[in-house]
């Protein structure tokens, strides 16, 4: 990997960040007269941590990962659209990611003017470090991968990725939002390993908790240091805060979500192969499946015409006459497979 100082851009490192109020004291105080909060409303009137200490304190022991390796944003999409502004210099640096993949780093890439190159995955919705470094050079900063890979649904190849760390000199953001669906191992206990990689995780998708925007980066304590340095200074709202907390008391609960929805979606891909209108199903291992049908067009407006609603994929790469199905209740998932056995 390069050293830090020359992968950030020169105006992060020079920037004075913002100072709130409470940044500036620590001292348990009696009145906090200091940040111009109304007192009365309590306790929504406060500012909230701004580094959410006891959130942090709670995940770090539930991922075994220090404190200072993790940053909490609005959702994961914050922390991607940091990971531009800290790391790519607009219209001069690109970055390079597997394709299919989540549509945000492009969109991130487009708002912050960095070339986005896609490197195409095989058949079997894999890729290889060696494509992605041919496609790399001397201005790619930052490297995208997801696992498991939204739309496919797949893991990519531990074996590859670790190539991929090892022998690129920039960042390596692996997007894990679905790992809690998958048997595949975290990357969560290769940071201290590989000074280069970001692991990002969510709590939008196993926690149930995609109203609450809650996304987390994990990186090493430089990194993270640079993601608090420019976000926004109270960028994680006190009720979020508060509710993730309570979430987190509860770990046995998402787990017996995530159980469920394991057996769901063998249930459903079972019943969705049987269908007269499926082509294929795909492997998964995340909370969705990719589905092949005869006619996605015209399957798509058929389920929304019956108040079932799934995302046409059938225009993305490798996913030409695809469907991307969540797995829901299993009264929905019935909904779903009955409807479709009416298709005509
Ligand atoms: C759903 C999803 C996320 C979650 O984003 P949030 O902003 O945390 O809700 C992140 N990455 C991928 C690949 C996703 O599919």
């Amino acid at each position: 990997m390069k050293d830090l100082n020359d992968l950030v851009r020169a105006n992060i490192q020079a920037l004075k960040p913002y100072s709130s109020a409470r940044d500036e004291c620590k001292l348990q105080a009696v009145a906090f007269l200091d940040a111009n909060e109304n007192p009365y409303n309590a306790p929504c009137n406060r500012y909230p941590d701004p580094l959410q200490w006891a959130l942090k304190g709670r995940l770090s022991a539930l991922k075994g990962v220090d404190a200072g390796c993790i940053f909490l944003g609005n959702g994961s999409d914050e922390a991607i659209d940091l990971v531009f502004r800290i790391f790519c210099e607009p219209k001069a640096d690109n970055v390079v990611a597997i394709e299919p993949t989540y549509g945000m780093y492009e969109v991130c890439a487009a708002v912050n003017e960095v070339e986005y190159r896609r490197v195409r995955l095989d058949d079997g919705f894999q890729f290889r470090a060696a494509d992605i470094l041919r496609a790399s050079d001397g201005h790619t900063k930052v490297v995208f991968l997801c696992s498991p890979n939204n739309p496919t649904g797949n893991c990519l190849s531990p074996a590859e990725m670790e190539e991929l760390l090892e022998k690129f000199d920039g960042m390596v953001v692996l997007d894990e939002a679905y790992a809690d669906f998958s048997p595949s191992a975290s990357f969560l206990p290769r940071l201290s390993r590989y000074p280069n990689l970001v692991v990002l995780q969510t709590f939008s998708k196993a926690w149930g908790c995609a109203g609450i925007r809650l996304g987390m980066a994990f990186a090493s304590p430089s990194v993270i240091a640079y993601f608090n340095k420019i976000k926004y200074p109270y960028n994680v709202n006190s009720l979020t805060q508060e509710k993730a907390l309570a979430m987190l008391e509860h770990a046995g609960q998402v787990d017996e979500w995530v159980g469920i929805l394991i057996a769901e979606r063998k249930r459903v891909m079972e019943r969705f192969s049987g269908l007269p209108c499926c082509v294929k199903v795909y492997p998964t291992d995340a909370n969705f499946f990719l589905a092949k049908v005869q006619d996605a067009g015209r399957t798509y407006d058929y389920l929304a015409a019956h108040g079932v609603i799934v995302r046409n994929r059938s225009k993305v790469a490798l996913c030409g006459g695809c469907l991307r199905i969540t797995v829901g209740t299993p009264a929905e998932n019935d909904l779903l497979i009955n409807v479709l056995k009416e298709m005509a």
